[in-house]
Parts: C-alpha cells; structure tokens; sequence
C-alpha cells in the first residue's frame, strides 16, 4: 500500500485526538430490553451523547410543567407522546453542541413518522444515523426485568407495572417494531442478542462497532 493511502487508512481508524471518530447510534429494542444501560456505557467509552426521550419526558413530568402536565397521563398508560413534541425535543439537542462528536438515541425514533423526520433533520445538517444496534429479547424476560426495577426503584417510575408494560409491549409491536424495515432499506441493522450478561452484550456492541471503523 502507498504510504498515503495508508495514511488514509489510519485515520479513518483514529482522529488527530486519538478518539474514536464520530458515531450517531440509534438503540432500539422493546421496553426493558436494556437500551438505557448500554447506551450510557456507550456515552462513556466513545465521549457521544446520550439522549433519552424517556428520561427527558420524565424530567418534563417531574418540573410540573404544561407541558409535564399534558405527558404525564399518556406516559403512565404506556402510550406514546405526540410525535410532534418528540420531534422537537430531540432536534433541539441534536442541534446542541454537546452531540457534536456524536449522540446515542435511546426511545427515539419510536414511529415511521419519528424516523422520517429524524431522517430530514440529520440531512439538512449533512449528517447521518451509522447504526442502529437492535437488541433482542424474549417477552417473558422483559416482564421479570421491569418488575426487577420497579422493586429496587421503589415506584421510580410510575410506568413500571405489569399492566402498563404489557400494553407498552403492544405499542412497541404495533407502532415501534414498524420503524425497523425503514433502517433496513438503508443497511443500518445490527442485531444483538439482549438476552445475554450485560457486560456480553456491551461486549458484542463493542466488537460491531470496531469491525465498523475498521472497514
Ligand atoms: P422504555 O424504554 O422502558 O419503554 P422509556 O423510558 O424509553 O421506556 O419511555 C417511557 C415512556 O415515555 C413511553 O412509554 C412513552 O410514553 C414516552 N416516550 C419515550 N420516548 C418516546 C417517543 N420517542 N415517542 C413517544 N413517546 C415516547
């Protein structure tokens, strides 16, 4: 190989910083399916943002805003906020200087409506979605797990309850899971198996990304 083009090679790899380059990565999986954990592990390995809609809707809840006031009841029956409000919320930190490097959406998008526009969004600021790391996980897995959490959050969180996840499952089949053909389209799909030890499953998205960069 010319030394340039190897040279080319090399920094594809690694940036002047010696960082890994920058990533936008969707997490994408059922409720409870642990998008959360491994996107925060994911913000402190690679220094990209995490942006949770979930914990921002629960924020907004909490500051007893109009805005909180309005979620709250759509929000504990386990149906989704209007995409309009999503979409705004999301652009906005996008748009902030903190994801510049790079940011990890974890419960967004959660429609096809959600997508497209995300998709428009990124394009109008000449960027794109890398990858979109699905984890998979078995229902009856996902049931122990919330109930797992809502005990040792002591009521945390007011979705966390046997009968509002089933009907948070349900949204995710009839509304969610119709996003992932849209990122298939495009080459964007990498499957995890959820299932696993966390630190496994940390290991599994770990390796994706680096055979990735290596390419
Ligand atoms: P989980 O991943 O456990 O399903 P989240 O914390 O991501 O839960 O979301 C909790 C609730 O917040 C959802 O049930 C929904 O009401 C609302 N929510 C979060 N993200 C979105 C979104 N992208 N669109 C609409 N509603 C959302």
């Amino acid at each position: 190989m010319a030394p340039d083009a190897a040279k080319a090679k090399g920094q594809k790899k690694v940036n002047k910083t010696g960082e890994t380059p920058r990533m936008n990565i969707i997490m994408f999986g059922p409720p409870g399916a642990g998008k959360g954990t491994q996107a925060l592990r994911l913000q402190q390995k690679h220094k990209i943002k995490q942006l949770s809609t979930g914990d921002m809707l629960r924020a907004e809840v909490a500051s007893e805003s109009a805005l909180g006031r309005t979620i709250k009841g759509i929000m504990n029956a386990g149906e989704l906020v209007s995409d309009e409000i999503i979409i705004e919320l999301i652009g906005n930190c996008i748009a902030e200087p903190e994801c510049e490097r790079g940011f990890i959406l974890d419960g967004f998008p959660r429609t096809v409506p959600q997508a497209q526009a995300l998709g428009d969004m990124l394009g109008h600021m000449g960027r794109k979605i890398d990858h979109v790391l699905v984890l998979e996980v078995d229902e009856e897995a996902l049931l122990a797990r919330i109930q797992t959490r809502a005990e040792q959050t002591k009521g945390g969180r007011s979705d966390d309850n046997a009968e509002v996840l089933k009907n948070r499952i349900e949204v995710y089949r009839n509304q969610t899971a119709p996003v992932l053909p849209y990122y298939e389209q495009q080459g964007l799909l990498r499957y995890i198996d959820g299932m696993r030890a966390i630190d496994d499953v940390t290991e599994e998205i770990e390796a994706i990304l680096s055979k990735a960069q290596a390419a």
